[in-house]
């Protein structure tokens, strides 16, 4: 079965381009022009990535980004966001709305399916990983689930690949760029600060619990994951 790919662009020439390469790319290519659109999509055939055009009449990409993170059904569908805003802030609030890659117009067909690939690689299930315990975390890969004292945290995809490989190299020191390789793929171009804003979400999500403190800061170097 092909893997399916949620367009979500009101522009009818970009919104075809796009189809046509994802396609091309042996992708199924599913169709929105807008946020209502979006949802029926989700709803009827629940796509495996997103494409979200952050300009969209009525309702905005960032916007919708954040009300599918708050979705139980759609939480976990990685989305690639599209801007023909290319300033630092605008990446990071992207980013902060819970996109899990950002790439600016205009791009080339082929970089943008190599971005495609690259979070597609990253969401496919690891069935034979094994659950891993630290820091009074558990951690079960398969099922993509993490708890503390039994009590659930909800993660976003990429905090989820962090804290799995943060967990799996404890008492170790890692520098963004290491960390963008490991957890991102050395094919994904996405700048060294977006680490700090995973950082943080993760760190957020764990800090109800009170375990925030396992993920620390090693100043001038990186970010370390330790339980002692
Ligand atoms: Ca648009």
């Amino acid at each position: 079965m092909k893997a399916k790919v949620l367009i979500v662009e009101d522009e009818p020439a970009i919104q075809e381009l796009l189809a046509f390469n994802v396609m091309q790319a042996g992708f199924q290519a599913l169709r929105a022009d807008d946020a209502e659109g979006a949802w029926q999509q989700i709803r009827a055939s629940k796509p495996d990535l997103i494409l979200l055009d952050w300009m969209l009449p009525n309702t905005s990409g960032i916007v919708l980004a954040k009300q599918l993170r708050a979705d139980a059904a759609a939480k976990d569908i990685p989305i690639i966001m599209l801007t023909a805003r290319g300033e630092e802030r605008d990446k990071i609030l992207g980013l902060e709305s819970g996109a899990d890659d950002y790439i600016t117009k205009p791009f080339s067909p082929r970089e943008l399916m190599a971005r495609i690939r690259a979070v597609m690689r990253r969401h496919v299930p690891q069935l034979q990983e094994e659950s891993v315990a630290v820091g009074g975390l558990e951690l079960l890969p398969a099922a993509h689930r993490v708890s503390a004292d039994g009590k659930n945290i909800e993660l976003g995809p990429t905090e989820f690949r962090l804290l799995h490989f943060f967990m799996t190299h404890a008492e170790r020191v890692y520098s963004r760029a290491q960390l963008l390789d490991q957890v991102w793929g050395t094919q994904v171009f996405v700048e060294e600060r977006t680490v700090d804003v995973h950082i943080r979400r993760l760190r957020a999500a764990l800090e109800p619990l009170g375990k925030d403190g396992l993920i620390q800061t090693v100043r001038g170097s990186g970010y370390r994951f330790s339980a002692n």
